[in-house]
């Protein structure tokens, strides 16, 4: 009985990986229920009507419309075919209208009576794949203000420099440093310290308007902008515009020598990237900004063109 072919085909019936078995020329000789069910319902993959296909012609004719996808599936088979590879597997996604969803795609190679064969399976990796979104998530953003961290940072800087490199526009960095915040935390609890941050953070929000700007929290009180393709003029007008919003959250700073209210400073520069120069040049830049600022008395924005 465990031999029979009918016991075997629903064995294969039964299992929830989409399995699709083709000959050396690409011809389709089987597919399990799996396969034609989620065949039915996608239009992405050669469906129930199977008999006759050809899947490395259905993969090439993805690639005539631009699918990356099916030109790296249409490649992989074939390196199993032509013996290059043993097996062949990669991950790819195929998301429908209503939900994310990616598959991983296997390909294994056997021989019955002479004649190859090629089994093509592929699962549903969605929840590991979703885990691993959030996982990846979590580790770009601070834990307490939801924005990014400085890791995260690090990594969108260098890519704007290289942007605004190319462009050879001016890119436009601002590091913001709450008031006395020592004193805040001192005098209404650490808690409440936690919560301006999260207030504040989520002010920054509102000053990433385009693709590529960045806010973070670039450590303790601490956070940063960057404008790219910017002049300095625009951005001094955006960190005058945030120093507003800080002072108007009307958070209470009570024995702050500068205002009763939370207050930040801000250290802006402005570069325009070049061979002699680098982003850790413009942090710099920025941090004796955020100095000065911080000497001539704080609640202000400082830039080299202010000087
Ligand atoms: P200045 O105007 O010179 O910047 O004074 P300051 O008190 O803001 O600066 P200082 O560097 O002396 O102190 C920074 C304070 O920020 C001390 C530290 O406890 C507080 N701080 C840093 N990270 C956090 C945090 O995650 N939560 C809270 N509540 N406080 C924090
Ligand atoms: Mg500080
Ligand atoms: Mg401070």
């Amino acid at each position: 009985m465990e031999n029979s072919h009918g016991f075997l085909k629903q064995v294969l019936d039964s299992i929830t990986e989409h399995i699709v078995v083709i000959d050396e020329t690409g011809d389709i000789r089987f597919v399990n229920n799996s396969w034609s069910a989620f065949g039915k319902s996608n239009a992405c993959v050669v469906g129930d009507a199977w008999q006759g296909v050809n899947y490395l012609e259905a993969c090439d004719k993805g690639l005539a419309v631009g699918d990356e996808f099916a030109r790296a599936a249409g490649a992989g088979i074939r390196s199993v075919i032509h013996k290059r590879e043993n097996r062949f597997y990669f991950e790819y996604p195929c998301h429908s209208p209503t939900e994310k969803r990616w598959f991983m795609m296997r390909v294994t190679p056997f021989s019955n009576a002479g004649t190859h064969y090629f089994v093509i399976s592929h699962q549903n990796i969605t929840e590991r794949k979703l885990a691993e979104e959030e996982i990846e998530n979590l580790a770009k953003t601070d834990g307490l203000t939801n924005i990014p961290n400085r890791r995260t940072f690090d990594e969108q800087l260098r890519e704007e420099w290289r942007r605004c490199h190319r462009l050879a526009r001016p890119i436009c960095l601002a590091l913001v440093d709450l008031d006395h915040f020592k004193q805040l935390n001192d005098d209404y609890g650490h808690q409440c310290g936690d919560d301006c941050l999260i207030r504040v953070g989520k002010l920054l929000k509102g000053f990433v308007n385009r693709p590529a700007d960045i806010c973070a929290r670039y450590g303790g009180e601490e956070f940063v902008l960057v404008w790219g393709d910017t002049s300095l003029q625009q951005a001094k007008q955006l960190s005058q515009s945030l120093l507003k919003q800080i002072a108007g959250l009307g958070i209470a700073n009570k024995n702050s020598p500068v205002e009763p209210y939370l207050t930040a400073s801000i250290g802006l520069a402005e570069m325009i990237p070049g061979e002699e120069t680098n982003e850790g040049a413009l942090i710099g830049l920025a941090d004796r900004m955020l100095y000065l600022a911080k000497n001539k008395g704080r609640n202000r924005v400082e830039s080299p063109a202010s000087l």
